[in-house]
């Protein structure tokens, strides 16, 4: 009884403080945005041309409000000096699953593991991808739906820290394709929580139900995958119709399509029916980069995930996957390594992406010098993991380069990561809307 009488007093006493707190609140004046002054050896903005060098840049609140190689300090701004570090804007990776764990196998998880527990997990693989220096993601899906949306709102709301995040919901497959559990006996009945849709009509559902349920954009399963048992990852799940379903139904909704695809008839089907992305696009070939090239303004783009071939194969990072599905990524490996070969001999623009946790999360970066291995100028790579993948997410106005109006979303590598592409794998500094997440590269404050 006196506990109850207690817990009632402290309650009460709560809300009295809370609404002494908001009347304050509401007669002060709103207070000054906090200025924050940067200055580091050089700035690669994103847009490719030449680094400024050196450079400062002025943050207001969340915003970034000028660039210039030198900047006046206001009075009671803070400055932070990175010495000879390299400012760039945040990082965006167009393909995650940050609530997933590499140790657990997507299937394992519907039998083994919880929504609340995949929560938690994302919870942390988001802080672990933020502190990598990537402050966007558009996450490619969840072993439970919806937890992504979840993760999302919780981010936008302060509550956790990580990424901002474009989210794909329960995403789409055909039942015995890629998204189906096919590993266990016939009779154990995995739950059923994915989006599994076959036919325009029940593809047609499947979109508005992700809809509904606050997905930002569709992925669908266009063919098999290397993490699965069933179709191979060649081999076409889907039929044109059933994509163009797809597409159809996203674009009354004004959203785009990703569609998962690896074998070059699927890539065709997926650009030919209007996707937006085209994921792994490990079989592109001469045809694919015709039908790429042909379109009148960009509206399909490639979208390789090669740096988690070689994590998984060279530097044995990935323990975890079964004999069989190591075997499926050597397979792949030198028909995805041509692909971004032919791509970059085109001039297509080439978006950049992971798909962590295959490639471990916090090793995103990896990414580059992958791909500046494989032939990729760095400050090419550079622009595609910022001004062009935030072209690709519509987000333009906002992120993607680091000019006076955008969100201050910036990190900072040591020395110059045009002259040595791994220093992304160093980030020692990172803002996301203007708030300070790492700084160990500032010195002198
Ligand atoms: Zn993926």
């Amino acid at each position: 009884m006196f506990r109850i009488r207690f817990l009632a007093y402290v309650l009460r006493s709560v809300a009295v403080l809370a609404s002494l707190g908001l009347a304050t609140t509401a007669s002060a004046a709103p207070p000054a945005p906090t200025t924050i002054v940067l200055r580091a050896a050089r700035l690669v903005d994103g847009r490719g041309g030449a680094p400024l060098a050196p450079a400062m840049v002025r943050i207001e609140g969340d915003r970034i409000v000028a660039v210039a190689t030198t900047l006046p300090v206001p009075a009671g701004a803070r400055l932070i000096d990175l010495g000879d570090a390299t400012l760039l804007p945040g990082f965006i990776d167009l393909h995650t699953h940050l609530t997933g764990r590499q140790d657990v196998h997507w299937e394992d998880a519907l039998l083994k593991t919880t929504p609340p527990e995949e929560a938690l997990w994302g919870a942390h693989w988001a802080e672990v991808t933020l502190m990598a220096g990537f402050t966007t993601v558009r996450d490619m899906g969840t072993n439970w739906p919806y937890v992504d949306v979840a993760l999302r709102d919780a981010i936008a709301a302060g509550a956790v820290r990580g990424p901002r995040m474009i989210v794909a919901g329960a995403y789409v497959s055909s039942t015995g394709g890629a998204g189906d559990a096919s590993q266990y006996s016939r009779y154990v009945d995995v739950p059923l929580v994915r989006n599994l849709a076959d036919g325009p009509v029940e593809i047609t559902k499947a979109v508005r139900t992700n809809f509904k349920n606050g997905a930002d954009f569709i992925k669908i399963l266009a063919t098999g995958a290397v993490l699965s048992k069933g179709i191979p990852p060649g081999a076409q799940q889907y039929s044109d119709e059933e994509i163009r379903a797809a597409v159809v139904e996203a674009r009354r909704w004004g959203r785009d399509v990703a569609a998962h695809a690896h074998g070059a008839e699927g890539i065709k089907a997926a650009i030919r029916a209007g996707v937006h992305t085209v994921d792994h696009g490990s079989g592109l070939d001469d045809e694919a980069v015709a039908l790429l090239k042909a379109q009148p303004t960009t509206y399909t783009y490639y979208v390789p995930t090669l740096a988690l071939l070689a994590s998984a194969i060279d530097d044995g990072e990935s323990k975890t996957f079964p004999p069989a599905e190591m075997d499926r990524m050597r397979a792949l490996r030198s028909m995805a390594e041509g692909a971004f070969r032919r791509a970059l001999a085109a001039g297509l623009p080439i978006g950049f992406a992971t798909d962590a946790p295959v490639l471990p999360h916090g090793r995103n970066a990896r990414e580059f010098r992958t791909r500046v291995g494989l032939g990729e100028s760095p400050m090419a790579s550079l622009v595609s993991a910022t001004r062009l993948n935030a072209e690709i997410l519509h987000l333009s106005d906002h992120i993607g380069t680091v000019e006076a109006g955008k969100a201050a979303d910036l990190v900072a590598v040591p020395g110059n990561p045009l002259a040595d592409i791994t220093a992304t794998e160093r980030v020692g500094f990172v803002m996301k809307g203007g708030v300070i997440y790492r700084e160990e590269l500032a010195h002198g404050h």
